[in-house]
């Protein structure tokens, strides 16, 4: 597990390490408890945090309150805190401050790894349902929600500079797909589709049939690119089915960051796109803003 740890003294530091580091423990040290939060928010691969109460320039509760604050709903963090006295106002104060756990300072062998063992349950459950809650699970990647959520992230990046596009794509007559082949075949071409799209971006199942994938770096030209190998390359699919290979198309809305936008505008001009691309004939990459789709079905 990847464990930071938090104390005035090196020598504490030095002795706790001395103890996880032999049983394969990554563990990073800080007697400044400001860089450990600083670390923390910028290595999401740390599970633990183990720290004094009496560390600076934060001190032990508030290092507590931060970090659980960085680690919140989406980041499986499990902190515990190292205290000489074992004061039951300190110990409620300590938990109602965001820590999990409690070990005595310095701590035993034996109390410490059984307090890590115990929060490598209570993470690796975390990271369990965190992706169990942002995964869609037919097709495996992000669902509307965690889509929604690394779309604002990705805003925040190319807010002030950079490039970013969203591209919406929707499968052409599913309905009759699934009238004609059954549902099963049905989340076999919805999966296929996923397949194409899976890598190439943040990529999202909004719904149905029915997908985004958030570019970040590319501008509108580039955006169109890409929609358009994936509209060919969807039009190469055959999915294998009872009575015989299913053949698909899609259609796509192509939209980019402009000054002031958000993320709501962005998708939304996406979706106008897509929705001129179905109005004209389906099959088609349309760019926001375009009056004329870029391919037209062949
Ligand atoms: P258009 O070209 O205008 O997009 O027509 P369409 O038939 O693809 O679109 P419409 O939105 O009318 O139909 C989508 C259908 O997708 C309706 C719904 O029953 C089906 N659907 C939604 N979710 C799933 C799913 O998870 N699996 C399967 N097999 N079908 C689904
Ligand atoms: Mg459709
Ligand atoms: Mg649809």
């Amino acid at each position: 597990m990847h464990i930071a740890i938090v104390d005035s003294s090196r020598v504490v530091l030095k002795l706790i390490a001395g103890l996880l580091e032999p049983r394969g423990h990554v563990v990073e040290l800080f007697t400044d408890s400001s860089e450990a939060l600083d670390y923390l928010s910028r290595q999401p691969s740390v599970r633990a945090l183990i720290t004094s109460l009496e560390v600076r320039p934060i001190g032990g509760l508030e290092l507590c309150w931060g970090s659980r604050l960085i680690g919140d709903a989406n980041r499986p963090l499990s902190i515990i805190v190292m205290s000489s006295t074992r004061c039951t106002h300190t110990l409620a104060e300590a938990l109602d401050s965001g820590a999990d756990d409690f070990i005595e300072k310095p701590p035993s062998a034996e109390e410490l790894h059984a307090r890590l063992r115990a929060a490598e349950r209570l993470t690796t459950m975390q990271a369990a349902l965190i992706r169990l809650a942002e995964t869609d699970p037919l097709t495996g990647l992000m669902n509307r929600r965690a889509f929604m959520s690394r779309a604002h992230e990705a805003v925040a990046h190319a807010g002030t500079s950079g490039n970013l596009s969203a591209v919406l794509l929707d499968i052409d007559h599913f309905k009759r797909i699934n009238d004609a082949h059954g549902h099963d075949i049905g989340d076999e071409v919805i999966k296929a589709v996923a397949t194409l799209i899976s890598g190439k971006g943040i990529a999202g199942r909004l719904g149905g049939e029915e997908y985004a994938l958030l570019l970040p770096e590319r501008d509108l030209d580039k955006a169109m690119m890409v929609a358009e190998r994936l509209r060919r390359r969807a039009l190469g699919l055959r999915i294998p089915a009872e009575k015989g290979p299913v053949k698909l198309s899609c259609s796509f809305g192509v939209s980019t960051w402009r000054d002031g936008d958000t993320v709501d505008g962005l998708l939304k001009r996406a979706d106008v796109a897509l929705y001129e691309a179905k109005a004209t004939g389906r099959d088609r990459v349309v760019a926001s803003g375009m009056e004329q789709p870029l391919s037209k079905a062949s």
